[in-house]
């Protein structure tokens, strides 16, 4: 068993398909001066039949891949146009009379060095592009054939030392069940692809290409980042049997997509999708989400190296009320800091980042680039059902600040003559205890709340979420964060207003019926959890789900707690939900 990192979530079983590339030789002697000419022609025409080529694979991108992730294939042909790029070569193959193929390779090196000097992780990883556009030309100058991807005929596995995005461009997602490499990240352009495509992905898997052979079966889980060789054929039972039960589980309750979410006893409860650019909203859509709960817009910021503008993010936001079509779309403002850095803020190095400059602290002063994004949320609200959430709240007072550098938003537009949502709703995530503790304060104040469970159970027990050594002390059903919960939740129905769960509980099958019996209004996700969610919920009788509640929260133990729940689901007869 290897591990890498998991980077598109999904169980993969096939042969193995290795990506070799060629071990090219170049002769450096130095050539005569008449010879350079003719040179410059080789190169020319390289140049000309590597930009077909990629046209062509653009094309066939766009059909398969779509076009966001085609434009990736777009830069590839950019950069065979751009003069610096082919003037650097011309210019080794003139004044050091070298080859073409001896300058090309030269002016690959230093761009892609150049690229890998950069820290912005994003700028650095487009180094990749830059050496699979000159592979492809540098094959093509040497007449070198290519691995024709294109007309893979069975079920594979694609393993590489590097899977280029020109490749993936290349494969046909019916037969590819999974990818696997020895480089690349979570920000890879690959990565990035393999989600969007719904393949299994393992990158940064050290040794692979010297432990695999071609055609060897392997065993990919995207969900955790393991590859297994030869698993022998008990295992690949129960692979391929978790994988049918999974199939099977999915396609049975696949009536749900469109099912109202309802107890047998009547009582409607929402469930949305969490989303982090506006494309997932199709999908969320198609999972069966009534409406997006939570859009963690810092994902607008990520992958690039400028802060998208107004406009940009307009478009963006825009894009989501319009698929979801009337049905709500919470958009969290920009939750920056903790885990999630963002090179180009240049946010100092602290020494607790989760406890730090984060999230709507950072807003309140970048303030014109949080009005930039105030305005484009108002405006998308002229579009669809939008509405607006402040990440980190501790204090009541941060709401009242927060709601005045939004009425600026608001009088700004007004100036401008713009559409806009004069009456959005206005919410707060929930998820710092102080918040929970003071809701009924700053319930005054907004329209909802949405409790965001990750963090409030690292606030609550004093324990980092992404520190693998205290993980076992993180509980989800630690007795004080769900007090903390049903507060939240009891407090907003006092004023007639609703909360929301958005933090992984909420498509937790065993937490389901303890937030149903609390009175949860509204259960927000990975799309992917929905249909079970609702399947438990559509299951049951709400007064049921309240008598479990009541009794969970007698429990004085995490453990306990997830044992009792447990045990209901399996009384339900609902716990095969779970491996889902
Ligand atoms: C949360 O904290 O529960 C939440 C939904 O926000 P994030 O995971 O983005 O911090
Ligand atoms: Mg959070």
């Amino acid at each position: 068993m290897m591990k890498g990192v998991a980077v598109s979530p999904g169980i993969g079983i096939g042969k193995a398909f290795l990506l070799i590339e060629p071990d090219i030789r170049i002769n450096s002697s130095r050539i005569e001066s008449e010879c350079c000419e003719e040179e410059l022609n080789r190169l020319n025409t390289a140049a000309e039949v590597s930009q077909e080529q990629l046209k062509a694979i653009y094309k066939k991108a766009l059909e398969r891949m779509g076009r966001k992730d085609a434009e990736i294939i777009k830069a590839h042909i950019m950069i065979l146009e751009d003069p610096f790029f082919m003037d650097a070569i011309r210019e080794k193959i003139t004044s050091s009379q070298i080859t073409a193929e001896n300058a090309l390779k030269q002016t690959i090196e230093e761009h892609v060095q150049m690229f890998k000097e950069i820290e912005d992780p994003y700028i650095r990883e487009r180094a990749a592009d830059i050496s699979d556009v000159g592979m492809r030309f540098l094959k093509n100058l040497l007449g070198i054939s290519f691995q024709n991807l294109d007309d893979i005929e069975e079920d594979i596995i694609l393993v590489g030392y590097e899977i280029t995005p020109s490749q993936m461009a290349m494969l046909d997602r019916k037969y590819i069940k999974g990818i696997v490499s020895e480089t690349g990240g979570i920000t890879s352009h690959t990565a990035i692809i393999a989600r969007n495509m719904d393949i299994p992905a393992v990158l940064g898997v050290s040794g692979i290409m010297e432990v695999i052979k071609e055609n060897q079966l392997i065993a990919i889980d995207g969900y955790k980042g393991i590859v297994e060789v030869d698993p022998d054929s008990d295992r690949r039972k129960e692979l391929f049997d978790s994988l049918a039960r999974k199939n099977a589980i999915r396609k049975k309750l696949s009536w749900l997509i469109n099912a109202q979410t309802r107890t047998r006893d009547g009582k409607q409860v929402e469930l949305l999708g969490n989303i982090g650019k506006p494309d997932e909203a199709l999908e969320a859509l198609q999972k069966g989400a009534e409406g997006i709960g939570l859009f963690r817009t810092e994902f607008l910021y990520m992958d690039r190296s400028t802060m998208p503008d107004e406009e940009e993010q307009f478009e963006a936001y825009k894009k989501a009320a319009a698929v979801m079509d009337g049905r709500p779309v919470i958009i969290r403002t920009l939750d920056i800091g903790g885990d999630k850095e963002i090179p180009y803020f240049n946010l100092p190095k602290e020494a607790n980042p989760f406890l730090g400059w984060r999230a709507i602290r950072v807003c309140f002063e970048m303030k014109e680039m949080f009005k930039a994004q105030l305005r484009a949320i108002l405006r998308a609200g002229a579009f669809g059902n939008v509405r607006l959430m402040y990440p980190m709240i501790a204090t009541v007072d941060e709401v009242a600040r927060a709601n005045s550098i939004l009425e600026e938003a608001r009088q700004e537009l007004r100036e401008r003559g713009e559409a806009f949502d004069e009456q959005m709703k206005v919410g707060i995530m929930v998820e710092i205890p102080s918040a929970a503790i003071t809701s009924d304060h700053i319930i005054k104040e907004v329209d909802f709340f949405s409790i965001g469970t990750n963090d409030l159970t690292q606030y609550t027990l004093a324990v980092d979420r992404m520190n693998e050594k205290v993980s076992s002390i993180y509980k989800k059903f630690s007795p004080s964060v769900l007090r903390l919960i049903k507060k939240v939740i009891d407090v907003s129905h006092n004023e007639g207003k609703v909360t929301a769960i958005c933090g992984e509980l909420a498509g937790n099958p065993e937490a389901c019926l303890l937030l149903l019996g609390l009175g949860l209004d509204e259960f927000s996700m990975n799309a992917s959890s929905i249909i079970k969610i609702r399947k438990i919920i559509t299951s049951v009788d709400f007064r049921q789900a309240e008598l479990i509640s009541k009794r969970a929260m007698e429990l004085e133990d995490a453990v306990q707690i997830e044992e009792y729940l447990l045990q209901e689901l399996k009384n339900l007869g609902l716990d095969y939900l779970l491996e889902l």
